[in-house]
C-alpha cells in the first residue's frame, strides 16, 4: 500500500503518498495509543459522497477524549480533509482512514510531551468480506479470544491498541478455515465480530447485543434506524451463542463489512444456511441509503 501514486493528508497538508512517512520511534507504533476511524465514500447520482461523515468524526473526537489525547484540529478541518482525500485521489467511492497518533519526541509511558499527528488516507476498497459472500453469507467461528473487558481497554474508543484482540481472533478464524470470528464478552455473552457488530433475527424480530464492550457501530445505528422505518422491531439484549445457533438469520454490520450475512456459526447452519430474507431487505435498504437512492436522511451523505 505504501508504494503507489496518490495523496495523503498529513498534519494539515496533502503530501505525495510515498512521502507520507513517520519515524521508527513514533510513540503510537510502540504502544498502540492512538485513535482512528474507518469511513466509506459511495458513488451517488451527484458524485462521490461520504456516508455519515459527521458521526465518524464525532466518534474520532470521542475516542481521543477517552484516551486523553488532544486533537490539534477542529472537526470541520478533519471533515474537509476527508473530503479532500477522496476528491484529490480521484475516487468515486472508497475507504477513508483518519488516524491520530503520538510523535517521536519521547518513549516514556507518561506521554506528556508528545505531539499529536493526524493523517487521512483514502483508497478504493470493495466488499470487505468478499463480493460473493454478500449474497451467500459467511462462515463464522466463536473465538477462543474474549472481547475486551470494559475496564481493561476502553471499548467506546476506536483505539489502535484495541485491534490486537480483533486480529488474534480473526487470524485464528481464518487459520481454521472460517471467514470471520465472533467474540464473546468476559461473561460469555455474544459481543461482536473482529470489526463488526452482530444482529440476529428470530420470529421477525431483530436482536443485537447491548453495547457494553462492543464498539458503538455507526452501521449498527444505521441498520437500527432502517429497521424501524420498515416496521421491524429491534431489541438490544444479552445474547448467548446458542441463541445465534438457532436464529432464523444473522448478519454482521460495519463500515467495511457493510451488511454481511452469516450463513454458518461453528459448523451449524443459520436458518436456511444462506442469506435470509430480512437480511437481504436490510442489506438492499443499506445500499440504497449509502448510494443516495432513498429520500430519507439526506444529511447522512456529504458530497466531496
Ligand atoms: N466493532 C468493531 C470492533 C469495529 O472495528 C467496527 C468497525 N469500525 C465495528 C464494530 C463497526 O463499526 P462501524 O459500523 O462504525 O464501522
Amino acid at each position: 500500500m505504501a508504494d503507489r501514486d496518490g495523496l495523503i493528508w498529513l498534519d494539515g497538508e496533502m503530501r505525495p503518498w510515498r512521502e507520507a512517512k513517520i519515524h521508527v520511534l513514533t510513540h503510537t507504533l510502540h504502544y498502540g495509543m492512538g485513535v482512528f476511524e474507518g469511513v466509506r465514500a459511495y458513488e451517488t447520482a451527484q458524485g462521490a459522497a461520504i456516508f455519515r461523515l459527521r458521526e465518524h468524526t464525532d466518534r474520532l473526537f470521542n475516542s481521543a477524549h477517552i484516551l486523553g489525547m488532544t486533537i490539534p484540529y477542529d472537526r470541520a478541518t478533519l471533515n474537509q480533509a476527508q473530503c479532500d482525500a477522496v476528491r484529490e485521489n480521484g475516487l468515486s467511492s472508497g475507504y477513508i482512514r483518519p488516524m491520530c497518533f503520538y510523535g517521536s519526541e519521547g518513549m516514556g509511558l507518561r506521554a506528556d510531551n508528545l505531539k499529536v499527528h493526524v493523517m487521512v488516507a483514502a483508497w478504493s476498497w470493495g466488499a470487505y468480506l468478499g463480493e460473493d459472500n454478500m449474497r451467500r453469507g459467511i462462515r463464522v467461528r466463536v473465538s477462543s479470544f474474549t472481547r475486551h473487558h470494559v475496564n481493561v481497554t476502553m471499548c467506546r474508543a476506536k483505539a489502535n491498541g484495541n485491534y490486537m484482540n480483533s486480529m488474534m481472533a480473526l487470524q485464528e478464524a481464518l487459520r481454521d478455515g472460517y471467514d470471520e470470528a465472533l467474540l464473546l464478552d468476559t461473561a460469555g455473552y455474544v459481543m461482536e465480530g473482529s470489526g463488526e457488530n452482530i444482529f440476529i433475527v428470530r420470529d421477525g424480530v431483530l436482536y443485537t447485543p447491548d453495547l457494553t464492550s462492543a464498539l458503538d457501530g455507526i452501521t449498527r445505528r444505521t441498520v437500527m434506524t432502517l429497521a424501524a422505518e420498515i416496521g421491524l422491531p429491534v431489541i438490544e439484549k444479552r445474547i448467548t451463542r446458542d441463541e445465534v445457533y438457532i436464529a432464523d438469520e444473522a448478519f454482521f454490520t460495519g463500515t467495511a463489512a457493510e451488511v454481511t450475512p452469516i450463513r454458518e456459526v461453528d459448523g451449524r447452519a443459520i436458518g436456511c444456511g444462506t442469506r435470509g430474507p430480512i437480511t437481504e431487505r436490510l442489506q438492499s435498504l443499506y445500499f440504497d441509503q449509502v448510494h443516495g437512492r432513498r429520500g430519507e436522511h439526506p444529511e447522512w451523505l456529504t458530497l466531496v
